[in-house]
């Protein structure tokens, strides 16, 4: 969790990030969604048997949550939505966890906002 902290804290907002080279497929990803706004693909360090990024193609200066205006609103609910498609298609049907991590406190260490689906086992609450 420390190491976390510390890629959150070291990282700058406004640069291209790893994502990008996923989107633009320069580094390999396990894609599971894909359509014209919106890419889905496995975290290469899962926290549950299932755990899925959700991201923007384009991030219009999403970086984080923080940075949200008006006309994120319909990215932002499409991000959402992708997520409730995606688990089904994992057959989460008992139930899933949604995160946004934002910020240095929130242990954001890549600046392309992007939702965290888990599933697949007992989720814990409060979340760490
Ligand atoms: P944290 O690193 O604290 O989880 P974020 O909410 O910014 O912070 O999440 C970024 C996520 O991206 C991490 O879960 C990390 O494992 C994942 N990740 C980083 N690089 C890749 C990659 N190349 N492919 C898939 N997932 C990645």
């Amino acid at each position: 969790e420390k190491d976390a902290a510390l890629a959150a804290a070291s990282t700058s907002p406004d640069s291209p990030t790893i994502f990008d080279k996923i989107i633009n497929k320069e580094i390999p990803a396990n894609v599971v969604y894909e359509d014209e706004k919106v890419l889905a693909f496995r975290d290469i360090n899962p926290q549950a048997p299932v755990h899925i990024l959700i991201i923007p193609k384009i991030r219009d200066g999403l970086s984080r949550l923080a940075k949200a205006e008006e006309r994120h609103c319909e990215i932002l609910g499409l991000l959402l939505y992708t997520a409730k498609v995606i688990a089904k298609q994992e057959g989460l049907e008992d139930g899933f966890r949604i995160v946004i991590n934002d910020g240095p406190k929130g242990c954001q260490s890549v600046y392309h906002i992007h939702v965290h689906l888990l599933g697949g086992r007992q989720m814990e609450w409060p979340a760490g």
